[in-house]
């Protein structure tokens, strides 16, 4: 193993290291999330990413998508693999430049240890939650809308249906670095995850109001009659 890690060992352990080399993670959504959540889980030295995104960079998302600075017209899937390519060769990219639906869900999903989702809507939410539920794999999840951000872990059960039975779109304003900052915090779950380390937040959401630093920790219940972990799960 070359110099690239030794600041992260003496905390996550050579094992630990070896455990990250040895993952595969799938990111849902290169954006303002998937930006940070790319930028550090390569920088870890996960040994496989496989990037879902089937939207084309765009100038207003460079506010916040910083992994894509120059790349205007690409495919954000591919821009990130580019970008990932740059950091460390460690990694393997694997590119799925379009979005992911209920029919290639599973198919994508099974290759992968770990589920983030950075999706900027509610329908992806859902169908990584129910491919997550099917298969046993943890689902990293984050939403922003201002200043403010919520993250959390859903292993099985409670899922994240189970926390919000239906969610309603609201507007699209954002301040860049609160993306980042909660983008940052999935690609630490991810670590603790994988490396045993710390304590990730499964079955709960953290939220953090940026501008205040206002926040707390909600502990969910699993949802009697859940249409995902307690019925009989239809991706969609
Ligand atoms: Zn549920």
């Amino acid at each position: 193993m070359t110099s690239r890690y030794e600041r992260q060992i003496p905390l996550i352990g050579k094992d630990g290291q070896e455990k990250l080399l040895n993952s595969r993670v799938l990111v849902v959504g290169a954006g303002g999330l998937g930006s940070a959540v790319v930028s550090y889980l390569a920088a870890a030295g996960i040994g496989r990413l496989g990037i879902v995104d089937g939207d084309v960079v765009e100038d207003s998302n460079l506010q916040r998508q910083t992994i894509h600075a120059g790349k205007i017209g690409e495919n954000k899937a591919e821009s990130a693999a580019e970008f990932v390519e740059n950091l460390n060769t460690d990694v393997v990219v694997d590119i799925y430049p379009y979005d992911l639906t209920e029919k290639n869900a599973e198919r994508i999903a099974k290759n992968y240890d770990v589920l983030v989702g950075c999706p900027d809507n509610f329908e992806t939410r859902y169908i990584i939650n129910s491919v997550a539920v099917k298969l046993g794999k943890p689902f990293v999840h984050a939403a922003v809308h201002g200043w403010e951000g919520e993250v959390g872990v859903f292993v099985k059960k409670p899922c994240y249906r189970c926390y919000i039975a239906k969610g309603v779109e609201i507007g699209g304003e954002i301040i860049g670095a609160v993306a980042g900052v909660f983008g940052c915090i999935q690609a630490l779950e991810v670590i603790k995850i994988i490396t045993g380390k710390g304590e990730p937040l499964i079955g709960k959401i953290f939220r953090l109001d940026l501008k205040t630093f206002e926040n707390f920790i909600l502990e969910l219940k699993e949802r009697e009659n859940c249409e995902t972990c307690g019925g009989k799960n239809e991706i969609r």
